[in-house]
């Protein structure tokens, strides 16, 4: 897995900070609709995006804070918040 370093302060900040796995509304990054282009990992304020070579991008919902960023970024449309119980 690779994961890109930030050279900002926050950002590193924010990234060591892990929020727990459970959210009301955790982001799904569909792997049939996502290209590889990489701009989700390029925008993602606390690195909370992954690549892994084998298996593509998916979200460390540990990390991710919810901000949306990828969601807006995303040319596919391949992030989205889903409900927790669905
Ligand atoms: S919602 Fe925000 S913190 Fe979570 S993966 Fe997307 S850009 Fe990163
Ligand atoms: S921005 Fe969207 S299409 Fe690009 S790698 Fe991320 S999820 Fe896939």
């Amino acid at each position: 897995m690779i994961k890109t370093k930030y050279i900002c302060a926050v950002a590193e900040e924010l990234n060591d900070i892990n929020t727990g796995a459970w959210k009301t509304y955790p982001l799904l990054l569909d792997q049939a609709k996502c290209i590889k282009c990489g701009l989700c990992i390029q925008y993602c304020p606390t690195n909370s995006v992954i690549r892994d070579e084998k298996d593509g991008f998916f979200i460390s919902l540990e990390y991710c804070k919810g901000c949306g960023v990828c969601i807006n970024e995303c040319p596919r449309g391949a992030i989205s918040y889903v409900k927790e119980d669905q």
